[in-house]
């Protein structure tokens, strides 16, 4: 995923609007330098998570054991063996809870040529056939140069998908739930439009064409929710409904203080959807390690391990929507 940078005009009076411009960015730089010095050096130990009693039948125990499991097949890029692998885990898993699984292979254009890509959807029937969608990435990012097992950003939603799956099981009461395992989110050279969420894109075109999309009512993705210092963002671009009933429900259930009040824009899989017209929203903890040096330090790194994320997290997001899942079809219910 990526920090969405608007673009800028220039033209005329170039030196003097660098030299302004150069003067405010530095401004700013140390003003909020000074402001998050703290913040920037050391991790806030009150958002290491911990969780009380049971609130639901999401177990992040069991979550962690598969992520565990998922984290011993190495770095599990696009088209990798350990990734068909993953793929062999994440449907048996599936299967084993009892849900349906859809495959949908494609081939994908690459900066480094053709890759093989495989999308996975559990389905969880509900009574309604109107589609709730969870989505999230299961590959994790190609590096060449040392070994990157994506902890976190790879694994750790994996492991919590499969677990929400076995904590809701096979059917429900309101909306079919669609467990969305994305392949190929990262970019193999740059992040752009064409280099970059590659399975959701495709998804999304397949939908169309199958005129399956219009029964998609609702997209949530995460992404990077393991992190053992645990604060999820704002989407600033989300619809207020959706944000609401997420942030009310961990407020409700102890969880406030993860669910940030500080917005980020973020590009994940949420945004072929997004573009699309269905409403969104991104899950994602974009300071992993809980400080601005500790995220340097691990996001897209070799330390992107198995130490830095914790049961606790995966449970707390788990709890969450898990029960937020039963305002959604609540609130999809009066717009009907
Ligand atoms: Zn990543």
């Amino acid at each position: 995923m990526k920090f969405r940078i608007p673009s800028e005009h220039q033209d005329g009076h170039i030196a003097m609007k660098i030299i302004l411009i150069g003067g405010i960015l530095v401004f700013i730089f140390l003003f909020f330098s000074a402001l998050t010095m703290k913040r920037a050096l050391k991790p806030d130990e009150t958002q290491r998570v911990t969780v009380g009693k049971h609130q639901t039948p999401f177990d992040g125990t069991r979550a962690f054991q598969d992520l565990e499991r998922i984290v011993a097949f190495g770095p599990r890029p696009s088209g990798s063996e350990a990734l068909e692998k993953t793929r062999d885990f994440i449907v048996r898993q599936l299967e084993a809870a009892g849900l349906s699984v859809r495959r949908f292979p494609f081939e994908a254009a690459t900066p480094i040529g053709k890759v093989n890509m495989v999308n996975l959807v559990g389905i969880i029937k509900g009574t309604s056939p109107d589609i709730i969608l969870i989505g999230n990435h299961y590959e994790t990012k190609l590096f060449t140069d040392f070994t990157f097992v994506g902890a976190n950003d790879g694994g750790s939603t994996t492991a919590w998908m499969l677990e929400m799956a076995r904590a809701i099981g096979p059917t429900r009461q309101g909306r079919t739930i669609w467990l969305c395992f994305f392949d190929g989110e990262e970019a193999f050279k740059t992040w752009s439009r064409e280099d970059s969420l590659y399975g959701s894109r495709h998804l999304v075109e397949t939908l169309k064409k199958s005129g399956e999309l219009s029964s998609v009512k609702t997209m949530i993705n995460v992404d990077m929710i393991g992190d053992a210092y645990l604060g999820i963002h704002r989407d600033p671009d989300a619809p207020k409904w959706l944000h609401s009933i997420i942030w009310d429900t961990a407020e409700r259930m102890g969880y406030g203080k993860h669910f940030s009040r500080r917005g980020m824009t973020i590009e994940d899989d949420h945004i072929p959807f997004r573009e699309a017209g269905i409403p969104t929203i991104e899950l994602i903890d974009f300071m992993y390690g809980g400080s601005v040096i500790d995220h340097q330090r691990t996001w897209h790194t070799p330390n992107d391990t198995l130490d830095k994320v914790s049961a606790a997290s995966l449970q707390a997001v788990g709890d969450v929507i898990y029960n937020a899942l039963f305002d959604i079809d609540a609130y999809l219910d009066t717009i009907k």
